[in-house]
């Protein structure tokens, strides 16, 4: 073990790692039930990728028309294309009313109706009626700065609370009990470049996903899958990674986000020919059918000839009809950005639009309590003691193999709300932490010590252009056998040659190549991961579109993957059954059928 390296240990009772929308609100709940809890980031609280999400959360207020959390249970089952496990969609959409009404009360600015309730929109894949009803008004608004608005308020009420934040800290790597349990986790203080080991009864990660590892992403360049990387060393296997959600309308080249919320508002999808072409590949939801199905059509489209511009390569999004004053109210942020990324006057001009990788379904394996579980000894749920994940980091799983828009909002709340409540009752506060073998931090010391100096032939950067354009061009929106075995075959060559990053500064100051090339490390597991699962199942399911097996095959495949990657890129694969079961007999569960908008 490298000697030189000093480590300053601090105790908890709960660490959080990352300060996104899941990351607070569980930091919040923590220090609010009176456990000393301890917060790292790697960016400062508030600009976490939360931050731009900006169509809103979904909850069935029935504010605005009629609702019930039933119906958002049998939307979010049909959206994930039965790939959720209904226990936990259960749990979240029924958690999803008081814990709106609980953000709204500790602050968040929502848009507000005549009557002075929360304004709610519609969104794709939203209905009433299990499906037979007209679209449901659930998805609750600040504006189109939704994630803005309750980042801000979450991070108010840590602070408010004491929660302690050790901001711009990098966590290394998880540190494991001999027993399998999380211990706690090796952070690197950015700014001065010393080492500090967090311990606590409880580790919860909420770091967020892997955007990153595709070339053209809505995500944050900081969303790199920091936590997913941790697990996989831990060796935890990540679920459903083949699953990576594609939005329909990024802008045209800049990749940033223009919100379904302004379908939601009524704005209409056109190809080359000024055509509604939706009304052809989803005659009831239109515009808004969910976001697989929008994107793939998008891509028919486009395939066929009738995408706009010199090359035929996107698609326009018009809301030059809904007129000026729902654009200043309900969109002004949209407006702002096609103004600036696409130099384009949304009041009279539409926007072009393409797919653009948008959210992991896929993460670590919890329940519904946000419990890290891993199959041991044949039990698929059994609980990794002492870890929790929550938010995109996660695969509870509520979103199967489709995330329905503003699902995620929600799925950070519910479940930082939900670690919160469980460790209330499960953790003692300052109860003492058991003693660590003098080698626990040794390899996560030398792995940090190894690529502060590595000395090989390939800058960081380098790597990671060629996996974002390898996971761009084969792990895309339609995927082959043929696309995916090239793929596969790419990736690891590419992630074999991580063995050869050079990285140039060595020191420990604010050594941005030294956190980037950790962060690559991250990304290569996850993009490996994904595209071995994608090449293994064989069937199309929600956002895994196969051209060459265009059907789901419940049969052999209703189940979930697992996947680990070991340092070397070797890869196992095994399933997890999905639940279909309830935890309440106010909901039965939803047998499969076949999914049409
Ligand atoms: C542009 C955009 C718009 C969206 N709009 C919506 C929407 O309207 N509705 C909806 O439901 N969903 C939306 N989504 C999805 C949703 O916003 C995200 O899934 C969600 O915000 C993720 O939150 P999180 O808390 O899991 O992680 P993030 O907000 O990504 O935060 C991750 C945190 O982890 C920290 N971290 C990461 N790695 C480390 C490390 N190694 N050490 C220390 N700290 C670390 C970071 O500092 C950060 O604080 C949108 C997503 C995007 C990209």
């Amino acid at each position: 073990m490298p000697a030189a390296y000093k480590i300053h240990e601090h105790k908890f009772d709960m660490l959080v790692v990352g300060a996104g929308g899941a990351g607070l609100r569980a930091t919040f709940g923590l220090a609010q039930k009176g456990l000393k809890t301890a917060c790292i980031t790697k960016v400062f609280p508030t600009r976490s990728h939360t931050v731009a999400a900006q169509g809103g959360v979904a909850a069935a207020l029935g504010n605005m028309g009629e609702d019930d959390w039933r119906y958002h249970f049998y939307d979010t089952i049909k959206g994930s294309d039965w790939l959720g496990d209904q226990d936990a969609i259960e749990y979240m959409c029924r958690e999803a009313i008081p814990a709106i009404i609980e953000l709204e009360h500790q602050g968040v600015p929502f848009s507000r109706t005549e009557d002075g309730r929360i304004y709610q929109r519609p969104f794709g894949g939203m209905t009433t009626r299990y499906g037979e009803g007209p679209a449901a008004q659930r998805t609750c608004a600040a504006a189109d700065r939704t994630g803005h608005a309750i980042l801000h308020t979450l991070y108010q009420q840590s602070l408010a609370h004491d929660a302690q934040f050790f901001i711009e800290y990098f966590a290394l790597d998880l540190i494991m009990g001999a027993d399998g349990s999380c211990q706690g986790v090796l952070a690197m203080d950015l700014a001065e470049g010393t080492l500090h080991l967090f311990r606590a009864q409880g580790t919860v990660l909420a770091t967020g996903g892997y955007g990153r590892a595709y070339f053209s992403a809505t995500s944050a360049h900081t969303c790199t899958g920091d936590g997913g990387g941790m697990a996989l060393r831990a060796g935890i296997g990540m679920q459903d990674m083949e699953f990576v959600q594609f939005h329909p309308t990024g802008i045209y080249g800049a990749g940033c986000l223009i919100t379904e919320g302004v379908r939601g508002e009524g704005g209409i999808l056109r190809n080359a020919d000024g055509e509604r072409f939706m009304e052809r590949y989803a005659p009831s939801a239109k515009d808004l059918a969910s976001r697989d199905v929008v994107s793939r059509a998008m891509t028919m489209e486009i395939r066929e000839g009738r995408g706009v511009g010199e090359h035929k390569d996107h698609m326009l999004l018009d809301l030059t009809h809904l007129g000026p004053e729902v654009i200043h109210e309900k969109l002004p942020g949209i407006a702002e950005s096609a103004r600036i990324f696409a130099n384009v006057d949304v009041e009279k001009q539409p926007i072009p639009v393409i797919p653009t990788v948008h959210y992991n379904m896929g993460g670590i394996p919890t329940n519904y309590h946000g419990e890290v579980v891993t199959l041991r000894d044949g039990d698929p749920d059994a609980v990794v003691p002492g870890l929790y994940a929550i938010g995109e980091a996660a695969c509870v799983s509520v979103h199967g193999a489709n995330r329905l828009g503003s699902n995620s909002l929600l799925d950070l709340v519910v479940f930082g709300r939900a670690v919160a409540n469980r460790c209330a009752e499960t953790i003692t506060p300052s109860s003492s932490l058991p003693d660590l073998p003098g080698d626990a931090c040794d390899a996560a010391l030398a792995r940090l010590d190894s690529l502060r100096n590595a000395n090989g032939g390939t800058p960081t950067a380098v790597i990671r252009d060629k996996m974002q354009r390898a996971m761009q061009a084969d792990a895309a929106v339609f995927r082959t056998q043929e696309t995916l075995e090239a793929g596969v075959a790419k990736i690891r060559e590419i992630h074999a040659s991580f063995a050869d990053v050079k990285v140039s500064d060595r020191s420990l100051v604010w050594n941005s190549d030294l956190v980037e090339t950790f962060e690559l490390k991250n990304l290569l597991d996850q993009a490996l991961a994904t595209i071995v699962c994608a090449e293994n199942r064989k069937e199309s399911r929600g956002a895994h579109a196969r051209d060459d097996y265009p059907d789901r095959d419940d049969a052999n495949w209703h189940k979930h993957s697992l996947v680990w990657v070991d340092d070397s890129g070797n890869t196992r694969i095994d399933y997890r059954p999905v639940h279909m079961y309830t935890l309440s007999k106010d909901v039965d569960v939803v047998p499969p059928k076949k999914r049409v908008y």
